[in-house]
C-alpha cells in the first residue's frame, strides 16, 4: 500500500482558485439570501446564477457527475478536497451545481429514470433550473424505513400513492419529487417499497407545512415539507427501478455524496476553528487573555486533535473509494465518517459558543445554528446510532470466539507458546525466572 499526501499541482491550482472564490463570492451571498435554494427568490436570482456562470467557465461545475453524465469522473479525493472548501459557505454547494438533495435525485434519474423523465427533468435539474425533494421519512418514524405507510396501489396504467411524508426538504419548491410508497405488502420487508417520481403540482400533492429548524422562526423561513399525499395518481413508467425495489434506487443516492458531506463539515469546523483561536488571543480576563487559560488551551488542542483526525479518516476513506471502486469495501469507512461529523462539528461548535460567552450564545454570532446543524448532521441519511450499529456489526463480523475461556491474549497462554516455541533455543540456558 503506498502513502501519498499531495495533491497534484494543477488541481492544487484549482483548489486554490475555489478557496479565494468560496471566501470572497459565496460566503458574503450567505448573509444576504435567506435560502438558496430558491429559485423564485429575485435577490438569490440577481447574486447566484452570476457565480454558477463563472464556475463553469472554469470547468468545475457539478464535478461531482461521472461521465455517464457529462460530468469529468474526478476521484473522490479530489472531490472530497474540493468540497472541504465548500463547506465553508452555504451557498457554495449550489454556485458549484453540487447541492443536496439535486445531486443524488439526478443519480437515481440517471439510472432509473425513462428516456422521457430524462429529458424533461435530468438537465434542468444538472443546470439548477428546477429544484427537487426526496420523500421518505414519515411521520411516525424515518430510522426504520420498514414502519412506513405510505401506499402505492395500481389502477389500470397509473399507480395511485397515499400517505403522510415529514420532512421532505424543498417539498414546497421542487418540480418533482421522488416518493417510496409501499406496493407490495406482503413481501419480504426489504422488497415492500417502490420509488416513484412525482411532478410538481400533481393534484392531491399537499405540503400541509414547511417545518423550520430550531434556529428559525415559528413564521416562516422553513423548508423541511410535511407533505399529505391524497390519491396522487402518477403514470405506471414514473416508477424508479423495478417494482419493490425503492431500497437500491435509495443507495443510489448515498455513495460519494456521505464523503462530500463529510469533507464540506471539515471545512466548517476548520472555519469555526479560526474563530476560536481568534478569540482566544483577543479577549481578556482574569489577569490574562483567554489563550493563557489552560482550560481554553485544552479546547484549542482537542479541537485540532479532532478536526485533523476527522479530515484524516475522511479522506482515506475517498481514497479507498478510488482504490477499489467498491462502496460495500469501505461500508464500515462511510458509516464512521459519518457518525464522526455530528461529534466533530457539535464539539467544535460548543467551544466556540462557550469561550465566546453570551455574545456565542446570540444570533449575532452562528454558533447556535451550527449546534443544531451538527444534530442535523446526525440524523439525516440515518442516525449516527444506525451508523455506529453496522460499523460495530462489520467490526466483529469476522473475530473468532476465544480458543477458551481465557482470552487469545491471555499473557500465561502468550507466556506458555513463547516458552515452547523458544524451548530448543533455551534449553540449559540460565533463568533469573
Ligand atoms: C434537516 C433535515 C433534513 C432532512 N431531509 C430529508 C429529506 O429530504 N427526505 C427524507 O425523506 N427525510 C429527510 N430527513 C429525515 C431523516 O432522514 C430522519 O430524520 C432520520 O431518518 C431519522 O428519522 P426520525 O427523524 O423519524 O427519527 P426516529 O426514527 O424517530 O429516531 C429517533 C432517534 O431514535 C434513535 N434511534 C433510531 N434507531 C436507532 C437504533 N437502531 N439504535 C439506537 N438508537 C436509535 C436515534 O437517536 C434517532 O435519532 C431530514 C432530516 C433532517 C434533520
Amino acid at each position: 500500500m503506498a502513502w501519498d499526501f499531495s495533491t497534484d499541482p494543477e488541481w492544487d491550482e484549482q483548489l486554490a482558485w475555489v478557496d479565494g472564490f468560496v471566501r470572497s463570492e459565496c460566503e458574503p451571498i450567505d448573509l444576504i439570501v435567506a435560502e438558496s435554494h430558491d429559485l423564485n427568490d429575485p435577490v438569490r436570482q440577481a447574486l447566484i446564477p452570476p457565480l454558477q456562470q463563472i464556475v463553469k467557465d472554469r470547468g468545475l461545475w457539478a464535478t461531482h457527475l461521472g461521465p455517464h453524465l457529462g460530468g469529468p469522473g474526478y476521484g473522490q479525493v479530489k472531490l472530497a478536497l474540493l468540497n472541504e472548501i465548500l463547506g465553508r459557505s452555504e451557498c457554495a454547494p449550489i454556485v458549484f451545481g453540487s447541492q443536496a438533495p439535486d445531486s443524488g435525485n439526478s443519480e437515481i434519474l440517471a439510472h432509473y429514470g425513462t428516456p422521457e423523465l430524462k429529458q424533461r427533468y435530468l438537465e434542468p435539474l444538472l443546470d439548477n433550473r428546477i429544484v427537487s425533494c426526496f420523500s421518505m421519512t414519515e411521520p411516525h418514524g424515518g430510522a426504520d424505513p420498514k414502519v412506513f405507510t405510505t401506499t402505492a396501489v395500481e389502477d389500470g396504467d397509473h399507480w395511485v400513492i397515499k400517505g403522510e411524508k415529514w420532512y421532505s426538504s424543498f417539498a414546497s419548491m421542487a418540480s418533482f419529487i421522488i416518493v417510496m410508497a409501499m406496493t407490495d405488502p406482503d413481501a419480504p420487508p426489504y422488497q415492500r417499497y417502490s420509488m416513484f417520481v412525482v411532478p410538481g403540482g400533481t393534484p392531491g400533492v399537499n405540503v400541509v407545512r414547511d417545518v423550520g429548524l430550531g434556529y428559525q422562526p415559528l413564521d416562516g423561513g422553513g423548508r423541511e415539507g410535511y407533505v399529505r399525499y391524497e390519491n396522487v395518481r402518477v403514470p405506471a413508467d414514473h416508477m424508479l427501478g423495478p417494482r419493490g425495489g425503492a431500497f437500491v434506487v435509495a443507495q443510489t443516492r448515498l455513495g460519494g455524496g456521505r464523503i462530500h458531506h463529510a469533507m464540506r463539515t471539515v471545512g466548517l469546523v476548520r472555519r469555526i476553528f479560526d474563530m476560536i483561536r481568534e478569540r482566544a488571543v483577543s479577549r481578556y480576563t482574569q489577569g490574562g487573555m483567554l489563550s493563557d487559560k489552560q482550560m481554553v488551551q485544552q479546547m484549542v488542542a482537542d479541537s485540532w486533535m479532532e478536526i485533523e483526525a476527522f479530515r484524516l479518516l475522511t479522506l482515506q476513506t475517498a481514497w479507498k473509494i478510488d482504490q477499489y471502486n467498491d462502496y460495500k469495501a469501505v461500508r464500515a469507512d462511510i458509516s464512521a465518517v459519518k457518525a464522526m461529523m455530528q461529534k466533530v462539528l457539535h464539539d467544535v461548535s460548543a467551544r466556540a459558543l462557550q469561550i465566546h460567552g453570551s455574545l456565542g450564545t446570540s444570533h449575532e454570532m452562528p454558533f447556535v445554528r451550527y449546534l443544531t446543524e451538527s444534530f442535523v448532521l446526525g440524523l439525516a441519511d440515518g442516525p449516527t446510532e444506525v451508523h455506529k450499529v453496522t460499523l460495530a456489526r462489520l467490526l466483529l463480523a469476522d473475530v473468532a470466539p476465544a480458543p477458551d475461556v481465557f482470552p487469545s491474549e491471555h499473557l500465561l497462554r502468550l507466556r506458555a507458546e513463547a516458552e515452547e516455541k523458544f524451548a530448543d533455543r533455551l534449553a540449559g540456558v540460565p533463568r533469573t525466572r
